[in-house]
């Protein structure tokens, strides 16, 4: 499926290519799409127009060149998740071991996010098969585990990387999520996972079923933000004191940033991951951050370390994993589900889609 510009994206073939002794060809099992791929839809972010979208891909190894088979110690038939970047571990931040940062190839070297221009084309799990270029990170996937589920990885690593790894969450810590879709309830797995001592979710009322599942997956408290004051919420669960760490994925809302620097404790610590489609937040303060201590830091994607205990998890089956993940379709109705997805379908609500070729 490639996408031609905005809201634009249909079906072409292109030729398989040859595979030499450093890369291979991945054989695309299902590819889960974020609100990522719903901003190249829109047009909201970088996207390399006609390219093929998907950068949460699940598959099995359907060719391989020796060296790549004893770098990345698989096979052909081997079960794998990719990693969306493309590093060139050569730039001074693969080197320091923050790849996910690489500045080696500009403008992006990820997957979904090259065009067709670039030889071989198959950037994108949007597609039957997939190109591994040199420098790819893959993560051996159990057989056992439904495809639709294992392309969890992704979001699931992101819980774990922006709720536990990133502000350093500790057991008995108070956590605010702030935003319950796909990323905010994977938080609530990782933070579980962590012991966190108090998981407190806010959502809208439209976000009523997110709420109610973001409790079963162990969230002890959940806020209606149309309803009440989140900030008062907090600081009544912890009796002044305020979280330990907040996070906020919401995607588009611009308060959650001062509700989050609102609510956190002196000293805690904020991780931001929601992108606001670049407008500024009113009714900022610096000083609040300044007088708390506050850390606040940005969360942009997800690392070996933390794909990995999201591929653990997924293999437990410890979480009800098939409760956030909510529809799978055909790659030809991709449009159908990026739109699914930014709840313009009316009547239909999504939460998790995989699309399988
Ligand atoms: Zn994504
Ligand atoms: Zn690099």
């Amino acid at each position: 499926m490639v996408m031609t510009g905005p809201r634009a994206i249909g079906p072409q073939l292109l030729p398989l290519p040859e595979i030499g002794p450093d890369d291979a060809l991945l054989q695309v099992e299902a590819c889960g799409i974020c609100g990522t791929d719903y901003e190249q839809f829109h047009g909201d972010i970088y996207a390399p127009y006609p390219f093929i979208p998907g950068h949460e891909p699940v598959g099995r190894i359907a060719a391989i060149g020796e060296r790549a088979a004893a770098r990345w110690g698989v096979r052909v038939g081997d079960r794998v998740a990719v990693e969306p970047a493309i590093p060139c571990l050569a730039c001074p931040l693969c080197l320091a071991g923050r790849y996910t940062l690489c500045m080696g190839r500009r403008p992006m070297s990820a997957y979904g996010f090259i065009g067709l221009s670039v030889p071989p084309g198959l950037w994108g799990g949007y597609a039957t098969h997939m190109y591994l270029a040199p420098n790819s990170l893959l993560h051996q996937v159990p057989d056992g585990v439904p495809a639709e589920l294992a392309v969890l990885f992704n979001p699931l690593g992101a819980g774990f990387r922006w709720a536990v790894d990133l502000p350093g969450l500790r057991t008995g810590d108070t956590i605010v999520i702030l935003g319950p879709g796909q990323r905010g309830l994977a938080c609530v797995i990782a933070a579980r996972e962590a012991g966190a001592g108090r998981i407190v979710v806010a959502g809208l009322s439209a976000d009523e079923a997110r709420l109610a599942l973001a409790r079963e997956l162990g969230a002890h408290h959940t806020v209606d933000v149309e309803a009440e004051d989140p900030v008062q919420v907090v600081r009544r669960l912890t009796d002044g004191q305020g979280a330990d760490v907040v996070v906020d994925v919401t995607a588009y809302a611009v308060v959650a940033v001062t509700q989050a620097i609102d609510m956190a404790a002196r000293g805690g610590t904020v991780v931001l991951a929601g992108t606001k489609g670049r407008r500024p937040v009113p009714d900022f303060y610096s000083d609040r951050i300044v007088a708390k201590e506050l850390t606040v830091k940005g969360a942009l994607g997800v690392d070996y370390a933390n794909y990995e205990r999201a591929i653990r998890v997924i293999e437990s089956g410890r979480y009800p994993l098939h409760r956030i993940h909510s529809h799978t379709l055909p790659i030809e109705e991709a449009d159908t589900a990026l739109r699914l997805l930014a709840r313009e379908v009316p009547g239909q609500e999504a939460l998790h889609i995989a699309l399988v070729p």
